[in-house]
């Protein structure tokens, strides 16, 4: 199969798990996670339809941001180092995985200087993994009001990496649990916080976590195997 061919199955599947969930599949962007993949590869996402790039680290996303001629709304999705901010902060459109508030102090410091407001997520470790990053799931309203201090970052949703397992049935509730205090803090939102994006479901679970409220899936291993 093509990369054409596997980004028409994902969209059909995506539109199934939508359906089946009765929510309209339009609500919810693919994002193709490019990394390890070579140029060539993301011009044949881009010209298959998909707009939404993702990487997980600051070389390859500047690389291939300075090659690929396209507007294309580019992702961050790795543990992003601090010292790495100011590199990517002029052109990426969404930091999915902002980790701590000093990554995000350090955010909001560098998008100021060039006049920009960096919309985020704050990521989640839904399972407490010591291994994982991301906020423990208590630990997120403190962050949000935390956050509302600084003027150059707006914080738009969650995102949430799966724990590993081999019965996806098995991080239902773990999406649902995610779903819930997105929800809530839905209910919440302030002047620089508005909770638009929940970024969950990978090539393995992301029907599933379609199914339990997602509306941002990131997606490599459908899109990019043979
Ligand atoms: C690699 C990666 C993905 C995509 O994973 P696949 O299983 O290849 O679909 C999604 N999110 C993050 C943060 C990743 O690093």
């Amino acid at each position: 199969m093509s990369i054409y061919e596997n980004i028409r199955s994902v969209k059909h599947r995506i539109e199934e798990a939508a359906k089946r969930s009765g929510r309209n599949p339009e609500e919810i962007t693919l994002v193709a996670v490019t990394k390890n993949q070579p140029v060539s590869a993301v011009e044949e996402v881009i010209k298959a339809g998909v707009r939404d790039i993702g990487e997980n680290r600051h070389q390859e996303l500047l690389t291939k941001y300075k090659v690929v001629d396209s507007n294309v709304n580019w992702h961050f999705i790795g543990h992003l180092q601090r010292n790495k901010v100011k590199y990517i902060m002029p052109f990426v459109y969404l930091i999915q995985s902002v980790d701590s508030i000093a990554l995000a102090k350090e955010i909001s410091k560098r998008a100021e200087k060039i006049g920009k407001v960096q919309d985020i997520l704050l990521e989640v470790n839904v399972s407490g993994e010591a291994t994982k990053y991301g906020f423990p799931p208590k630990e997120i309203a403190p962050a949000i009001e935390e956050l509302a201090q600084l003027k150059n970052i707006y914080l738009k949703g969650l995102m949430m990496m799966a724990p590993l397992t081999d019965n996806i049935e098995r991080l239902r509730p773990y999406f649902a649990e995610i779903k819930r205090i997105f929800d809530d803090l839905y209910r919440r939102q302030g002047p620089n916080v508005e909770m638009r994006y929940l970024s969950m479901g990978m090539t393995g679970d992301f029907e599933v976590a379609i199914e339990e409220g997602s509306n941002m899936v990131r997606i490599g291993t459908a899109i990019f195997r043979p």
